[in-house]
């Protein structure tokens, strides 16, 4: 690709990551409302006109690698013909029932389908419009469970530090994001719990091969000091995204806290959001971790960004405790189980299976695991290449040998995001501060060999940038 070459700085990453201030430019020639409220209301982002496999274009003629599947989203890339013919064909037919009223068959064959490629007896589907009702629905179904089950004093849900699962006020509640949740106050619950699985950053200072995993027992120690007969349920990612950059959890994991919950009388929330259908190399997380979680949740890949859809999984015996009581389920939105959006997720899904897509998902995961290897070995800043997949983190260090974070205000993970946006490569700054040093990369499982090695050469070129500016230096 021949890419003009950007002269001028955008600033659309939020400032609120850094005391720094950040600069931007003025607009030229590109038509943009005053009326359109922006996460940085005056910074100056590019107009997107078209997407075409892994490649952005704006109105300007730039073109944008997008390594990050804009928030790990875009997950068989943009522009793809079949799922605008199949929405298409769908509209013409119905695009809008309401569930109290109707069923309709995409979203009948969808939850069908789901239920047959998920593990374990997670045989029941719902869907919402997106990841954080997701999560407020994970909250309200494992209540339900519970009164229907005759314990309704089981309300609380505990997650985790360092975690994050919606901005809606449940969602947040649940998620370890200090600096999502610092406005809300007492809005929200103070649900999380135990500190996650975080190997780089063992908060015991222990080492994986000899550490009996305690980040696993102090799930034991929250849910006895909540007591179990409160706790409705616990929420974790397989795999920390947006709140730490990647964060892979210790082999046997999510085992043992599938054994804890047992042990305790509490469900097991999944949130696979991210990691669910096929960004990992299978369709969940759950199913090389050997987990069964009660509720598995899932949203941005699953309709690729086609149109907004996301929903949950529950395991039969959640839905037999509603069917023996209430005999119902009753929760949902105006726009839940939509048949355009499940037409367009059915399209993705056949998509993915025609174009043997999870096997790419394997063969081009090493390749990016393997450059980013070789580039960590380049640059002593960039610490902690981890992932699976498609998708791969990395942290930023100041200091290799003792693993010393930049200092939060230099919000260095959004200045690399920058840099790289003006470059022509998209990645997904994370973390939350005092670590908000991560950079996550999950490019759409569709990406060629050549283009994982033209984003490959695009990062290091930041990261050389980055460190002839000396950007880490203290
Ligand atoms: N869960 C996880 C793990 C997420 O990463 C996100 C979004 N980044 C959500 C839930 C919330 O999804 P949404 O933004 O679609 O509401």
């Amino acid at each position: 690709h021949n890419r003009p070459v950007l002269t001028q700085h955008f600033s659309i990453y939020p400032n609120h990551m850094s005391e720094a201030p950040v600069s931007g430019f003025q607009p030229q020639g590109i038509l943009m409302s005053k009326a359109l409220l922006k996460q940085m209301i005056d910074a100056n982002y590019p107009m997107v006109e078209y997407g075409k496999g892994v490649w952005l274009y704006d109105t300007e003629g730039r073109a944008y690698l997008d390594g990050s599947s804009g928030a790990m989203t875009a997950n068989i890339g943009h522009g793809v013909p079949e799922i605008a013919q199949a929405v298409a064909r769908q509209m013409e037919k119905i695009s809008f029932s309401y569930r109290t009223q109707f069923t309709n068959a995409p979203a009948e064959e969808l939850a069908d389908r789901l239920a047959a490629i998920a593990p374990g007896d997670l045989d029941y589907a719902f869907f919402v419009n997106s990841g954080s009702e997701a999560s407020e629905h994970a909250i309200r179904v494992v209540l339900h469970v519970w009164r229907e089950r005759g314990q309704p004093g089981k309300q609380k849900i505990l997650g985790r530090e360092r975690s994050y699962h919606g901005m809606t006020m449940g969602a947040l509640s649940m998620s370890g994001h200090d600096l999502r949740r610092k406005d809300y106050g007492s809005l929200l619950h103070a649900f999380p719990a135990v500190p996650p699985s975080y190997c780089y950053r063992c908060p015991w200072g222990k080492r994986p091969e000899s550490c009996g995993m305690d980040c696993a027992e102090a799930w034991h120690e929250a849910i006895q000091s909540a007591g179990p007969e409160n706790v409705a349920a616990i929420i974790v990612e397989p795999i920390v995204g947006a709140a730490g950059g990647v964060i892979m959890p210790t082999t046997g994991y999510l085992c043992r806290l599938r054994e804890i919950c047992d042990e305790n009388n509490v469900l097991m929330i999944l949130d696979e959001v991210i990691t669910g259908m096929g960004r990992t190399g299978s369709w969940f997380a759950a199913d090389w971790a050997e987990v069964v979680p009660d509720v598995l949740t899932f949203g941005k890949g699953l309709s690729a960004g086609y149109s907004p859809m996301a929903g949950l999984l529950l395991r039969a015996p959640l839905v037999e405790s509603m069917r023996q009581n209430s005999g119902s389920a009753p929760f949902g939105h105006t726009f839940s189980n939509n048949p355009l959006s499940a037409a367009a997720c059915l399209a993705v899904q056949d998509y993915m299976i025609q174009n043997n897509v999870l096997d790419n998902v394997q063969a081009r995961g090493k390749e990016l695991e393997d450059g980013l290897r070789a580039l960590a070995r380049k640059y002593s800043f960039m610490a902690d290449v981890r992932g699976r997949g498609l998708l791969w983190g990395f942290e930023f260090v100041s200091d290799p040998a003792t693993r010393e974070p930049p200092v939060a205000a230099k919000a260095v993970a959004a200045r690399f995001g920058e840099l790289c946006f003006d470059k022509g490569l998209i990645v997904y700054p994370s973390g939350v501060p005092p670590l908000n040093n991560a950079i996550l990369l999950s490019p759409p499982l569709t990406i060629t060999a050549d283009e994982t090695a033209t984003l490959l050469e695009i990062l290091g070129s930041a990261l050389d940038d980055f460190d002839a500016a000396g950007a880490l230096a203290i």
